[in-house]
Formats: structure tokens, C-alpha cells, sequence
């Protein structure tokens, strides 16, 4: 049985992902849903340890795209703009070449991998059921993999014809248990939550296991030092918000 780690919105946090790498034991294979930079104090750090492990795919989130330079920065609030100033600033050329060369969306076997939305892969929340509904229509695979909310979920497209055979179906969602594996329905979407900077106050850091021949998803929770990144945070000289918000799983 294979097992695939598949992590999300990392965001410089080096201690996070220490944390959920040695959590997950072994593994065949890396699948990175982007945001691997920005926010956090280890941006360098984290996109070499990440580059160095084994089997990865990686796609390019949104903050990823920032800092090479893709993507204009009216679109971010003031305190993440500073955060991919000094992101950029940390990084070699070789560094935001990584980034730069990261693929929007890949599809693997039955799965699809993108950071915001099938639809469109480097903007788009998927927060709520319409958004959600619509962006069924954009993979064609049986799983779509998704993170840049940095909350766990999951949402699945439920099949139902009327009299005329037309198709009225509708999307189911729900929080799946931490660590408890459960079974994947073809079609459905999947967030593994936030490494580096959960939003569902729950401070623990966030990811999952997909195992393709058993199609189970477990999504997990594992506790890091947050206070240690706090301190790397304000040592940086990084908006103190984003120090704050770790504690509080905003
Ligand atoms: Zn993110």
C-alpha cells in the first residue's frame, strides 16, 4: 500500500513542516498544493527542504507566483506585500527559478493538483458550495486536490437525475475527523488544511495521507513550537501579525 504526504500552504514555517514531516513516517510520495513561501520566516529554508525530498510534485500558489515577479501585488493585502518583499529578498536567483517553474495544475492518475481552484488554479477560494459547484466542471479526474484557504475540508459532487434525466446534482461538504482515515467518493475535492499558518483555530499544524489503492484520505493534526516561529518572525522584522495569528489558528 502506498502512502502519498500531501501538504499545503507551508508559508516559510520550517519548524511546521519539520514537524509534519517527521509526524507522517514514510512515505512514497510528496504532493505540495503551493504557497511553500510567503508570511513566514524560513521561506529559503523550507522551499530547499521541500526541493530535496524525494517523489515530489509541486504546484505554484499564489504567493509563490508573487514572488517571482507573475503576479502584480495590488491584489494582496499590505502586510502580505511586505511579507513577499522581504520573501524575495531571501531567495537566490536559482531560488525564484524553483518557484517560477512550478506548474499551475498537474493531474496524477485520478487526481488533480492545484492550489486555489481547477477553474482557476492560483486565485480562487473555494469557500463557499456555488464556487465550489461550478468548479466541478473544471477536472475531469476522479479527485481534485486543492489548498490557499488553509481549511480543511472536503466536497463532494452528489448525483441526481429528475424525470428528464437531467442531471440536478449538488454538492455535499463536510470537516473530515483528524486523524482518522476516510473513504474517498469519486468526484470530490479535498483541502489538506495549512502546514504553516492554519485558519480553523486549530493552531496544529495541518496535512494529509492519501493512500490511491485503498482511496483513503486521513487528514491529520500535529503540534510544532509556534512560540520558536514567533520569535523567527519578529527577529525578521515581519508584521507582528502574523506572529499573533499562529497562536490563534486565524
Ligand atoms: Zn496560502
Amino acid at each position: 500500500m502506498s502512502r502519498i504526504l500531501v501538504l499545503s500552504d507551508i508559508h516559510g514555517n520550517l519548524d511546521a513542516l519539520e514537524a509534519v514531516l517527521g509526524d507522517a513516517g514514510k512515505v512514497d510520495a510528496v504532493w505540495c498544493l503551493g504557497d511553500v513561501v510567503g508570511y513566514g520566516p524560513q521561506p529559503k529554508e523550507c522551499l530547499h527542504r521541500l526541493a530535496n525530498l524525494p517523489h515530489l510534485t509541486c504546484v505554484q500558489g499564489n504567493h509563490d507566483a508573487a514572488v517571482t515577479g507573475k503576479l502584480d501585488l495590488y491584489a494582496f493585502n499590505r502586510e502580505a506585500i511586505l511579507s513577499i518583499q522581504w520573501t524575495r529578498a531571501q531567495l537566490s536567483t536559482t531560488d525564484v527559478e524553483w518557484l517560477a517553474n512550478l506548474p499551475e495544475k498537474v493531474e496524477l492518475q485520478e487526481v488533480t493538483l492545484t492550489h486555489g481552484s481547477p477553474r482557476n488554479p492560483i486565485w480562487e477560494y473555494l469557500l463557499d458550495l456555488n464556487t465550489v459547484h461550478i468548479n466541478f466542471a473544471h477536472f475531469t479526474t476522479d479527485f481534485c486536490l486543492v489548498g490557499h484557504t488553509h481549511i480543511p475540508v472536503l466536497y463532494t459532487y452528489v448525483n441526481k437525475k429528475n424525470g428528464n434525466d437531467k442531471d440536478e446534482g449538488y454538492v455535499d461538504w463536510m470537516i473530515p475527523p483528524p486523524n482518522r482515515a476516510i473513504k474517498m467518493i469519486p468526484r470530490s475535492i479535498y483541502n489538506p488544511g495549512s502546514v504553516g499558518q492554519p485558519r480553523d483555530r486549530d493552531v496544529r499544524a495541518a496535512y494529509a495521507i492519501y493512500e490511491p489503492e485503498s482511496q483513503e484520505w486521513e487528514l491529520r493534526r500535529v503540534e510544532y513550537d509556534i512560540r520558536a516561529v514567533q520569535q523567527k518572525i519578529l527577529a525578521a522584522g515581519l508584521p507582528s501579525r502574523h506572529a499573533s495569528r499562529l497562536e490563534e489558528g486565524w
